[in-house]
């Protein structure tokens, strides 16, 4: 009962148009059930083969949302049932699931990994080679993916001033662009912000959906 309690004071305490994404990696099927149980239809998992297997057990209503980074040749195994995929940092991998998608007759949702952090090691693509890749002839052809907005993480840091800076400039990004950039197969609305620790302050700086993990499924034992 403890994580149906975990997601209903995180519901509470958030604005009612943030999606909250629990972040069941890792996690025993029963754990996924049991939120299920209590209401929660939209999951994250970052390993392909590990959100089909849990696909397979669970109901066909949840929402199933890629995190991780992609390998390209597992995209196959979800094209049938992903919602949206958080993590993309290349147009290959976009032409990847187009294709993939393009075989079950699917348009999937995407959405570009900015790197805002100041760390080194965090993917993701910066403003630049964003407004590259969508203004790309290239991307423009692809009729069965749809970027439907922006993802950030932070710094893995407690230094307030500098998470909120950084959240704050994918939020200032992602309006700009929101307005300008509409085309058949863009079309921001999402902006994929904030975790257990930082989610707070990325509601704060304009985020509309939080991917939470162990604030609702307690420590992962294997970090991932
Ligand atoms: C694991 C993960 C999360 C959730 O992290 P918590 O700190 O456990 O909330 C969010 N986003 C991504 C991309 C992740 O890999």
């Amino acid at each position: 009962m403890e994580i149906q309690k975990n997601i209903q004071e995180i519901i509470k305490s958030i604005p009612a148009n943030v999606t909250l994404v629990a972040v069941s990696k890792t996690k025993p099927i029963s754990d996924l059930q049991e939120a299920y149980d209590g209401g929660q239809r939209v999951f994250g998992e970052n390993k392909i083969q590990e959100m089909a297997e849990k696909f397979e057990a669970l109901p066909k209503d949840i929402q199933w949302h890629m995190i991780g980074h992609l390998q390209s040749n597992k995209v196959k195994y979800m094209a049938h049932f992903v919602n949206l995929i958080h993590g993309i940092d290349k147009l290959k991998t976009l032409k990847e699931i187009n294709k993939q998608a393009k075989k079950h007759n699917r348009i999937i949702s995407c959405l570009l990994q900015a790197k805002i952090a100041q760390e080194e090691t965090k993917f993701g693509l910066s403003f630049d080679e964003i407004e590259q890749l969508l203004k790309n002839p290239e991307f423009k052809e692809l009729e069965n993916i749809k970027i439907v907005g922006f993802m950030g993480m932070a710094s893995f840091t407690d230094d307030q001033k500098q998470l909120n800076e950084e959240f704050a400039s994918l939020n200032s990004f992602f309006q700009l662009h929101k307005t300008k950039t509409a085309t058949s197969n863009c079309q921001l609305e999402t902006l994929s912000m904030g975790m257990s620790g930082d989610y707070n302050l990325a509601i704060k700086n304009g985020s509309s959906m939080i991917r939470v993990g162990s604030s609702i499924f307690g420590n992962r034992n294997y970090s991932s």
